[in-house]
C-alpha cells in the first residue's frame, strides 16, 4: 500500500496544475475581452475629435487670405490629422477582428469585385491595372469584406511605385487563389515574415511620409482568416512582390435567388 501514495500524490497535483492552469486561461480570456472592449471604445472616442479637426482645417484652407505660413501650418494639421484618422479607422477595424470579425458569408462572384477595384484605382493610378479573372468563378466570402481585401492590397502595390499591377484569379479544384502582382520596389527577405504583424512596417520614416499605420496587411489577414482562408507573400527588391490570397470555391448562386 505504502507504494501507491506517490501515484495519488501525483495525480492530485496533475489535477491540482490542471485547475489553476484553467483559473489562469479564464483569466487571460477576459482580460483580452477587456482589451479588445477598450481598444474599440477608445477608436470610437478618438474618431469624432478628429472628424471634427480635419473638417475646420478644410475649412480655414478654403478662405483665401491666408500668408505662406499660415497656409503651410494648416496643411502639416490637415496632413497628421489624416493621418490620425487613418490609424484610428484601422484601430477600430482590428479591434473587431477581437474573435468576432463579423463575415456574412455567400457566393461572391470575383470578377465583378476585381472590376470594381480596377475601375476605381485606374482613375487616380498613372499605371496600368488589369485583370486576368475567368467570367465563372465564385467564392465563399464576404463581398464587402473581399473587396477591403484586395483593395488594400492594391493601394499598397500603388504606394511601392509599381506602373503595372495585376489581378490573377487561379482557379483551382476546391479552392480559388487571387493573386496581387506588382512590379513595384519589393520587399527584403528579413521582412517577408513579418509584415502581417500589426503596426509592422518595413520603412517607418518613410512609410509614415506616406500615411501607412502598419495595420492594414494585419486586418487583410484576419478578415481572410475569418473566410478560413489563407494569405501570403512572395517578393524580391527591385522586381516586385505578390500577395495570394486563398479562399473556398463556392457554387454560382441559384438563378431564383441571384
Ligand atoms: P500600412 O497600413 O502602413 O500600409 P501594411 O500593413 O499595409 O501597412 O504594410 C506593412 C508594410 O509592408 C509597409 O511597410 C509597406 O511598405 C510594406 N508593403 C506592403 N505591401 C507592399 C508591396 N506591395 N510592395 C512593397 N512593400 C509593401
Amino acid at each position: 500500500k505504502p507504494e501507491k501514495l506517490p501515484e495519488i500524490e501525483g495525480h492530485n497535483e496533475v489535477a491540482s496544475l490542471v485547475k489553476s492552469l484553467n483559473r489562469m486561461l479564464a483569466r487571460l480570456e477576459s482580460a483580452w475581452e477587456t482589451q479588445g472592449r477598450f481598444l474599440a471604445d477608445a477608436s470610437h472616442e478618438l474618431r469624432t475629435p478628429v472628424t471634427a479637426i480635419l473638417g475646420h482645417v478644410n475649412y480655414l484652407l478654403r478662405r483665401t487670405q491666408l500668408s505662406d505660413q499660415q497656409r503651410e501650418g494648416l496643411e502639416i494639421i490637415k496632413r497628421e490629422s489624416e493621418r490620425m484618422h487613418k490609424l484610428v479607422g484601422d484601430l477600430l477595424e482590428l479591434s473587431k477582428t477581437g474573435g468576432s470579425w463579423k463575415v456574412e458569408l455567400g457566393s461572391v462572384h470575383l470578377k465583378t469585385v476585381l472590376d470594381e477595384i480596377e475601375e476605381e484605382y485606374s482613375k487616380s493610378f498613372e499605371g496600368r491595372i488589369e485583370v486576368q479573372a475567368p467570367e465563372e468563378v465564385w467564392v465563399l466570402g464576404d463581398p464587402e469584406r473581399l473587396h477591403q481585401v484586395i483593395a488594400n492590397l492594391v493601394s499598397n502595390a500603388i504606394k511601392a511605385n509599381s506602373t503595372h499591377i495585376r489581378l490573377v484569379v487561379l482557379d483551382l479544384a476546391e479552392r480559388v487563389v487571387i493573386r496581387v502582382e506588382d512590379n513595384g520596389e519589393g520587399i527584403s527577405k528579413e521582412h517577408l515574415p513579418h509584415l502581417f504583424e500589426r503596426f509592422y512596417r518595413v520603412d517607418k520614416a518613410r512609410d509614415r511620409e506616406r500615411g501607412g499605420s502598419g495595420l492594414g496587411l494585419a486586418i487583410v489577414r484576419s478578415i481572410v482568416e475569418a473566410h478560413g482562408g489563407s494569405v501570403w507573400v512572395e517578393s524580391e527588391p527591385g522586381k516586385g512582390s505578390v500577395f495570394s490570397i486563398s479562399l473556398k470555391r463556392a457554387s454560382a448562386p441559384h438563378p431564383q435567388l441571384a
